[in-house]
């Protein structure tokens, strides 16, 4: 039953990094040139640190 959702987060989560400030989820497709929507600070990370491709 929840085997549908997994891929479903997997891919949302994908886009979604958090504010290292503000903790404020942002959803965004280009980390490098990303800030939060919130408060503007540029240190996001990736909310799933397995798509992390450092
Ligand atoms: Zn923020």
């Amino acid at each position: 039953m929840a085997e549908r959702f997994k891929e479903a987060d997997e891919r949302i989560f994908k886009d979604v990094y958090i504010c290292r400030k503000c903790n404020a989820r942002n959803k965004v497709h280009d980390p490098e040139d990303a800030k939060c929507r919130k408060c503007g600070y540029d240190g996001l990370r990736p909310k799933n640190k397995e798509f992390a491709s450092e």
